[in-house]
C-alpha cells in the first residue's frame, strides 16, 4: 500500500467517527422530531374540535334561549347555522381517536348530542311559550350540559396526553442529548485513537529512517534502514541502503588508497639518511622521518612540543627556514658551508644544512614546508681542510715570495752585477709572474682571513669619490694598455658613506678589475654610485661578453673560474667579494647576458646619519 493510501487509511476511523454521530444525530432527532409532530397532529385536532364544537354549543343553546323569549325566528335560524358545524367537528373527533378511553368517551358524545338534538327537535315543533320555556329547563338544558360535559372530558383527555407527551419529549430530548454526548465522545476518542495509532504504524519507517541519517551522519557507515513495504518509504529506504553501501565501500577504498601512500611517503621520508621535518601552514610540526628522530632527539609520539626538546641552535635555524617558506619567499638554499648547524652526537658531531621547500595548496597558497637537513659533516670537513691549506699555502709563500721578488728585483737593477739585454727581459717577465703570484697570494691571505671569522670591519666615513678613485687608480695602466674606458658617476646623495674603506675598495678594485679583463678594446667600464633609501648601491658595468645565466650562480663559488676566461686570477676574487659585502649586511649580485655586458652590483646599509 501507498504512503498516500496509509495515510487516507489513518483518517478512516475518525472519518468513520463522524458518519457514526451524524447517523445517531439525525436518527434520534427525526424520532424527536416526529413525536413531537404525533402530539400536533393527534391530540390538538381533538382539543381543536372539542373547543369549537363547545362554542357551538353555547350557541345552539342562546339560540334555545332566544326562543324561549319569544325571538323564534331568530332562534330557529341561529340553530339551523350552528346544528351542521357541530356535527362536522364530532365526525372530525369521531375520525381522529388516539388516546385510550377516547373512543368510549366518544361515544357518549356521540349519544348526549342525539339527545340534544332530538329534544331540541321536540323544542322547536312546540309553539306554545310556556311550553317551551318549561320544555328548555326540564329537558334540553339537562341535555346540553351533558353535551358540553362530554366535550369537555374528550378535551381533558388529550391535553392530558398533551401534556404527558410533552414531558415525555422533553426526557427523551435530555436522553438524546446525554446519548449524543457520549456518542461524540466515545467516537472522538475511539477515531482519534485508531487515527494516531494508523498514523503512527504509517509513519515509523519515517523514523526508521531519520535515524539511520542520523547515525550514518555521526559516520557509522555500517548502518541500514529495514523498512519494509513496497511503498514510498520503502523505496527511500532501499535508495538510502544503496547510498550507504558505495559510501561504505567508497571510504574503505578510499581509505586504503589513502593509508597506502600515506605509509609509502613515510617510507620514503623514512628511507632518507638526512632529518626531514614537514612543517603545517600555522607552522605547526606535522611529520618527521625516523632520522629526524634520531639525530635531532624529538620523538614526535612523545607528550609536549617536540620542536622544544631540540637544541637551541636547530631551532633557531628550523625557525628561520619555516618562516622564510610560510612568508612565501620560496624554496630555501643556503648560502654555503657556513649556514650548517653542529649537532653533537653519540658518533661526534654533525654539522647539517638547512634546504627548504614550501608545499603548494591547490590554490597556490603556501600550505606547509618541508626542511631537510642535509648531513654536510664530510664536506664541511673539506672544506675546512682546504680553508686550512689555503692559509698555510699563503702564509708559507709569502716570505719565499717576497725575497724572490726582492732577488729579482735586486738582479734586474744591476746590483748584483751587469746584466744583458736578453736577461733583462727574461728578468721583467719573471718581476711580473711574481707580480701575479703576489696577488694571489694577497687573495688566498684574504679570504682565508675572512673565513676564518677574522673579519673585522673597520668603519669609517669617506666620500664616495675617494673608494671609487682608489679602485679605478690600480687598474689605470692596465685598462689603456687593452684600451678600455674607465668612467665614473657619483650622485650627490652618495658622496658620504659609512665604510670599511679599504675593503670596499678592494670589492670595487676586483669588479673593476674583472670588468677591464672581460671587455675588449673600445669598450668600457663604468663605476656608479647611487643612494637607495637606507642603502648605498656601487654598480660595475662594462661592455664585455657577458656571462651565460647558467654561469651566473657559480661565478661567486671559491675557486671557480668560467670555462675559457683570460688567465690571471684563482677564481676567488667574487667569492672574496661577496663575503666582504655580507659582512657589511648587504647583498651582491649580477645581471648579464651573453653579448650584452655585465652589471655587477652590491648594496651596503648606511646608518640613518649620513643619508643627510
Ligand atoms: P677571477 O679572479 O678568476 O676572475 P672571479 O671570482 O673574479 O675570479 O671571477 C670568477 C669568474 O667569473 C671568472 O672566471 C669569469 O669567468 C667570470 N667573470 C667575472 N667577472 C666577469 C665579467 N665582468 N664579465 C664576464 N665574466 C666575468
Amino acid at each position: 500500500m501507498t504512503l498516500r493510501g496509509r495515510l487516507l487509511l489513518a483518517q478512516a476511523p475518525l472519518a468513520l467517527a463522524l458518519v457514526l454521530v451524524g447517523v445517531v444525530a439525525v436518527v434520534t432527532l427525526g424520532r424527536v422530531g416526529r413525536s413531537g409532530q404525533e402530539i400536533l397532529q393527534d391530540n390538538y385536532r381533538s382539543v381543536l374540535a372539542m373547543q369549537r364544537m363547545t362554542e357551538h354549543l353555547e350557541r345552539m343553546d342562546s339560540a334555545a334561549l332566544f326562543i324561549v323569549a319569544g325571538e323564534r325566528q331568530r332562534g330557529e335560524a341561529q340553530q339551523a347555522v350552528q346544528r351542521p358545524k357541530l356535527e362536522a367537528e364530532l365526525r372530525v373527533q369521531e375520525a381522529n381517536l388516539t388516546e385510550k378511553g377516547e373512543a368510549s368517551a366518544t361515544q357518549r358524545l356521540r349519544e348526549a348530542w342525539t339527545r340534544y338534538v332530538t329534544r331540541y327537535d321536540a323544542l322547536l315543533a312546540l309553539s306554545d311559550r310556556e311550553a317551551a320555556r318549561e320544555h328548555y329547563f326540564e329537558s334540553l338544558s339537562p341535555a346540553f350540559s351533558e353535551a358540553k360535559a362530554a366535550a369537555s372530558a374528550i378535551l381533558d383527555l388529550n391535553q392530558d396526553a398533551m401534556a404527558r407527551k410533552s414531558d415525555a419529549q422533553r426526557r427523551l430530548s435530555q436522553r438524546v442529548n446525554a446519548l449524543t454526548g457520549v456518542a461524540v465522545l466515545a467516537a472522538f476518542l475511539v477515531g482519534l485513537f485508531a487515527s494516531t495509532s494508523l498514523t503512527h504504524r504509517a509513519l515509523r519507517p519515517v523514523s526508521v529512517l531519520s535515524q539511520a541519517v542520523q547515525r550514518i551522519g555521526q559516520g557509522d557507515l555500517a548502518v541500514r534502514a529495514v523498512v519494509e513495504g513496497q511503498d514510498e518509504i520503502a523505496q527511500l529506504g532501499q535508495e538510502f541502503n544503496a547510498m550507504a553501501e558505495r559510501l561504505q565501500r567508497y571510504r574503505q577504498s578510499s581509505l586504503g588508497e589513502l593509508l597506502q601512500a600515506q605509509a609509502a611517503s613515510q617510507a620514503a621520508i623514512d628511507s632518507l639518511p638526512d632529518p626531514v621535518l614537514v612543517f603545517g601552514a600555522d607552522g605547526a610540526l606535522l611529520n618527521v622521518n625516523r632520522a629526524a628522530e634520531d639525530v635531532l632527539r624529538m620523538p614526535m609520539g612523545a607528550e609536549g612540543d617536540p620542536l622544544a626538546r631540540a637544541a637551541p641552535e636547530v631551532r633557531e635555524v628550523l625557525e628561520r627556514v619555516r618562516l622564510h617558506m610560510l612568508e612565501g619567499k620560496g624554496a630555501y638554499q643556503p648560502r654555503g658551508y657556513e649556514e650548517a648547524v653542529r649537532v653533537s652526537s653519540s658518533e661526534g658531531d654533525r654539522w647539517l644544512l638547512p634546504r627548504g621547500s614550501p608545499v603548494y595548496a591547490e590554490s597556490g597558497e603556501v600550505a606547509g614546508a618541508t626542511v631537510i637537513l642535509q648531513d654536510v659533516t664530510r664536506l664541511r670537513r673539506f672544506d675546512e681542510l682546504k680553508n686550512d691549506l689555503v692559509a698555510t699555502v699563503a702564509h708559507e709563500f709569502r716570505t719565499p715570495l717576497t725575497s724572490l721578488r726582492m732577488a729579482i728585483h735586486l738582479c734586474a737593477e744591476g746590483v748584483v752585477g751587469p746584466v744583458t739585454e736578453k736577461q733583462a727581459d727574461l728578468l721583467s717577465a719573471a718581476q711580473e709572474d711574481c707580480g701575479r703570484l703576489q696577488g694571489i697570494v694577497d687573495d688566498l691571505l684574504d679570504l682565508s682571513r675572512i673565513q676564518s671569522g677574522q673579519l673585522t670591519l673597520n668603519l669609517r666615513r669617506v666620500t664616495a669619490l675617494e673608494l671609487v678613485e682608489g679602485a679605478l687608480g690600480t687598474h689605470r695602466v692596465a685598462a689603456e694598455d687593452r684600451g678600455v674606458r674607465l668612467l665614473q658617476e657619483i650622485s650627490p646623495e652618495a658622496e658620504e658613506l659609512e665604510v670599511d674603506p679599504e675593503r670596499v675598495q678592494l670589492v670595487l678594485s676586483n669588479l673593476v678589475g674583472n670588468g677591464v679583463r672581460h671587455t675588449p678594446s673600445g669598450g668600457e667600464v663604468l663605476v656608479r654610485v647611487t643612494r637607495e633609501g637606507a642603502r648605498v648601491r656601487f654598480e660595475v658595468r662594462d661592455t664585455g661578453e657577458g656571462i651565460p645565466p647558467e654561469e651566473q650562480a657559480r661565478i661567486f663559488e671559491k675557486f671557480y673560474r668560467a670555462p675559457g676566461a683570460p688567465a690571471g686570477g684563482a677564481g676567488l676574487g667574487l667569492s672574496i667579494a661577496r663575503d666582504i659585502v655580507q659582512a657589511h649586511g648587504g647583498q651582491l649580485g649580477v645581471v648579464s647576458a651573453p653579448g650584452q655586458g655585465s652589471t655587477f652590483w652590491f648594496a651596503l646599509p648606511q646608518p640613518a646619519s649620513s643619508a643627510s
